[in-house]
């Protein structure tokens, strides 16, 4: 059998396929990493993710083989720890887990303690020499066993469990005595077959089924699919299941249980973080239940922590755990985040795995690494997510702010946000949906929150530790966290919630500082983010290893400031309609639209003139030099046509008209499709006089500007040309108003005229069409909208569903569709190139900011990338990548 594979103990050295994620899962590829570097790991096996998936197809059957494979694994682990699974003198315990080939925190489900039941519990009683430690494991199997593998609501545990406490006078788990767990475990018994009907599972074989069983089953639960969804994992990877020997944490003062990082993953600083728990099992640590204590003594001392470190209260386990922090990384090359146990003084690592981070404790440990000659600088760039570049880039608080501090919690993602208080992910998703800011406030999150926390701004949470689910999941997102923040009491009936000594409703305005864990009343201000340091230096390295340029796309001197101070390259796009609808022009824009006759247009659009004039030369001078692609109007006017009786009253006064001949008008310009109606190049076809304006607004700022050094290259674009005559027609005019302005001012410029191709027809017909073209730009906006035959702006309605189904692999008006708008953009690259060899090519849809569609353009040979002001680093830093 090869689908089964065995580590720790005596398992033979591992091949390929058992260290290959896509196999093992990323869990289980590195177990036997780890075992096979001579690390202590407790033995086990790995069942295969074909196997997941063969599961799955086949109705959820086992095969014979798999039945066989898992009976001759389970030996090995017994031969190596000298336990017998079921063996009531010393019963071998085992732990099951799932482990994808792309981490999933929280999604899937974990069982402990498995293989105990009534008889082999006293052997483990006998076998420990604790009898209090037997009976609490059991009881904490069943409790787990029913939740994840039975499918019961837990409540009615920890129900049972407070009631025995009540009844006994207890206030914590610590004062139950063995007797105590012994009854609890009838209880909880009690309760399986009375919600069941049927017996708590006395069979460890049974047991074992169950649980990997339930494992491959959780692959399929809503709550795995939502993360994919958010995550853009593909749905058909499957799982590995993952049995281990069972170590224990919870085994009296020298035992302990806890999550380490071999550097800061908030920070990237070079030192080892984490958290650990005395006496105590499994998931204690991450589920927020009790508050772990530091890792080190010097951030035990930093936060004024009085419980000691595990440093200072395990100083040899410590010191070997150390060992293997180096180790570690030395292997990996990257940081890793370990879950370890200390037995009765013995450290047994759980798990390795490459550890998350936020950005800026990426681009710090990137070009660390890079020092300390760990990995090279491609390895750096290749190493940093495009997209989480992002979380660096928006505004922090501003130090000198006042704020009106409420409560400090744990900072466990970094980021300000300022928000409303919603109390439920429900609502998050609501409010959020209706365009508001919110801060999703809980108790503490589980995998349920995950549509919640990814609508809000940012988490705050009143119980849980820096590896807390809120904790990590909002560090993935990119969300602002602030976690166990214990001064924060919800009132969920009342919709209130207290905060320190204050009262807040639902609704409230809070902000909370992802960086120092400070909690905050109102809205504070922020500051823009600092792109020296670190940044600086990947960015540098970024571009000296790629070839594409990057552009953006930019209509007012505030963005193209920003885009510059993001390193951008020229314009890409520059949508001058979004200058139309301005308050102040948007009066002579519609004057110029309803009027009858291109005596009425020219009156207005030469109120229009001047202000567009202004706005190129405000570019020119702030682009200073660099290429700048301006696109002639490409919306249907009915978009600028007025709707209310105000808006008509209005312009009647202004043009002497009636507001009934102005609303006749209006009426006959309405358009059923305008997407596909009288809009880009049409316009420009029909009413010349409006792309005459414009043109004349370019090149007379252009000539304004070109005086004063840097003179810019205006690239003149029309826009949904679907034929060579089209194009050949505006070019014409284009230039008859670039000439007509040169010798009115007595400057020459240099400029091209060129065109998008965002329609199939234009991408087909692209040879004729680049003879009149000195440039395209790839529209893929709208060539993905009419090569889809999908409406960009009713797609969403569906589009979740295809992406969930499978239909497409993401959102292809987000990530280009390679597959068939991709050879559109391919077979117009070829063809345009092949006719007129020197032609620039770009792409200016969103798609140009989406680092996958960015490997797409490198691969195709265009010549840049335009994407929006904020997406400019992630765009230098994908197209590095691409060509790496
Ligand atoms: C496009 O269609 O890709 C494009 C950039 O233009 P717009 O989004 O303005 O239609
Ligand atoms: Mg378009």
């Amino acid at each position: 059998n090869d689908t089964v594979f065995t580590f720790g103990g005596d398992a033979p050295h591992t091949n390929a396929r058992q260290k290959d994620k896509t196999i093992t899962g990323g869990k289980g590829a590195n177990l036997a990493e780890m075992a096979s570097i001579g690390l202590p790991v407790p033995p086990g096996f790995t069942i295969s993710t074909e196997e997941c998936l063969r599961y799955l197809q086949q109705g959820a059957d086992f095969s014979d083989d798999l039945r066989d494979a898992v009976a001759n694994a389970l030996k090995h682990i017994e031969k190596s720890v000298g336990k017998g699974f079921g063996d009531e003198g010393d019963p071998l315990l085992v732990s099951v887990r799932s482990g994808a080939a792309i981490s999933m925190p929280g999604m899937m489900d974990t069982v402990l303690n498995l293989g105990l039941n009534d008889e082999t519990v006293k052997g483990l009683a006998a076998t420990s020499g604790d009898e209090r430690f037997a009976w609490d494991s059991y009881r904490r199997f069943i409790q787990m066993y029913g939740d994840v593998v039975l499918d019961m609501d837990h409540g009615l545990f920890e129900e049972a469990l407070e009631i025995a406490k009540e009844d006994k006078g207890f206030y914590s788990d610590t004062e139950m005595e063995a007797s105590d767990w012994q009854s609890l475990v009838g209880e909880y018994k009690r309760i399986v077959s009375e919600e069941l009907g049927r017996e708590f599972p006395q069979d460890p074989h049974e047991q074992l089924w169950g649980a990997i069983r339930a494992v491959f089953d959780s692959w399929d639960s809503e709550r795995a699919k939502v993360y994919r969804r958010l995550n853009d994992i593909p749905h058909d990877l499957g799982t590995a299941v993952n049995v281990q020997a069972m170590v224990f944490g919870n085994m009296g003062d020298s035992s302990a249980t806890g999550v380490a990082f071999t550097r800061d993953p908030s920070t990237g600083e070079k030192a080892y973080y984490g958290e650990w728990l005395v006496n105590a099992q499994g998931e204690d640590v991450v589920a927020g239940i009790r508050t772990p204590q530091f890792l080190t003594k010097a951030r035990r001392e930093q936060s004024g922590a009085d419980k000691p470190s595990m440093e200072e209260a395990m100083p040899e386990a410590y010191a070997e755990l150390a060992r293997v922090f180096e180790l570690l990384e030395q292997h990996y090359k990257d940081m890793q985040d370990i879950e370890f146990t200390v037995q009765q003084g013995q450290l047994f690592l759980l798990q390795t795995r490459t550890g998350k981070r936020t950005a800026k404790a990426a681009l710090k440990m990137a070009v660390d690494m890079v020092g300390e000659g760990l990995i090279d600088e491609k390895t750096a760039i290749l190493r940093i997510d495009p997209m989480a570049l992002d979380q660096l880039l928006h505004p922090t608080l501003d130090p000198d702010a006042p704020r009106d501090v409420l409560t400090t919690g744990l900072p466990a993602s970094p980021g300000a946000a300022s928000g409303k208080i919603v109390l439920d992910a429900d609502t998050a998703e609501l409010w959020a949906g209706r365009g508001e800011k919110v801060i999703l406030v809980r108790v503490e999150t589980s995998p349920e929150d995950i549509h919640g926390m990814h609508a809000a701004q940012g988490i705050l949470t009143a119980r849980g530790g820096m590896t807390s689910h809120a904790a990590v999941v909002a560090r993935g997102m990119g969300r602002p966290c602030v976690s166990g923040a214990s001064a924060i009491s919800i009132q969920r009936d009342g919709r209130t919630a207290s905060i320190g000594n204050r009262e807040f409703k639902e609704g409230d305005v809070i902000t909370i500082d992802g960086a120092n864990g400070q909690v905050m009343a109102g809205e504070v201000a922020t500051i823009e983010p600092e792109l020296a340091g670190d940044f600086g230096t990947i960015m540098e390295w970024a571009d000296t290893h790629r070839r594409m340029k990057v552009r953006t796309n930019a209509e007012t001197e505030a963005d193209c400031r920003m885009a510059l101070s993001f390193g951008t390259e020229g314009i890409g796009l520059c949508r001058t309609e979004h200058m139309f609808f301005d308050a102040d022009r948007i009066s002579a824009v519609r004057q110029m639209i309803l009027a009858e006759s291109e005596e009425g247009r020219r009156k207005a659009l030469a109120l229009l003139l001047p202000e567009q004039r202004a706005d190129f030369e405000a570019i020119f001078r702030a682009m200073a030099g660099h290429p700048c692609t301006i696109r002639l109007l490409d919306p249907p006017l009915h978009e600028f046509l007025p709707t209310g009786d105000e808006e008509f009253a209005e312009l009647a006064q202004a043009t002497g008209r009636s507001a009934e001949q102005l609303k006749r008008r209006a009426a006959e310009l309405h358009e059923f499709n305008p997407m596909l109606g009288h809009r880009g190049c049409r316009l420009g076809i029909t009413f010349p006089e409006i792309y005459e304006m414009q043109a004349r607004a370019i090149f007379e700022a252009a000539c304004a500007v070109a005086g004063n050094g840097d003179a810019p290259v205006p690239e003149v674009m029309i826009p949904l040309v679907a034929t060579r005559r089209e194009l050949e027609i505006l070019r014409a005019l284009v230039d008859d108003v670039a000439k007509a302005v040169f010798s009115e001012t007595g400057v020459a410029l240099e400029y091209l005229v060129g065109t998008m191709i965002e329609l199939p027809r234009a991408a087909l017909m692209a040879g004729e069409i680049a003879q009149e073209a000195e440039f395209f730009s790839f529209g893929t906006n709208d060539l993905t909208q009419t090569t889809l035959g999908v409406s960009r702006d009713d797609a969403g309605r569906f589009l979740t569903t295809y992406v969930e189904r499978g239909i497409f692999p993401r959102d292809p008006f987000v990530s280009l569709d390679i597959e068939g708008v991709g050879q559109l953009v391919e077979l117009a690259t070829q063809r345009g190139r092949k006719s007129r060899p020197q032609i620039k090519l770009g792409i200016c849809g969103e798609h140009g900011g989406d680092p996958a569609s960015i490997a797409f353009c490198e691969a195709t040979g265009l010549d840049y990338v335009s994407a929006s002001p904020y997406r400019v680093p992630i765009a230098r830093l994908a197209a590095a990548q691409a060509s790496l």
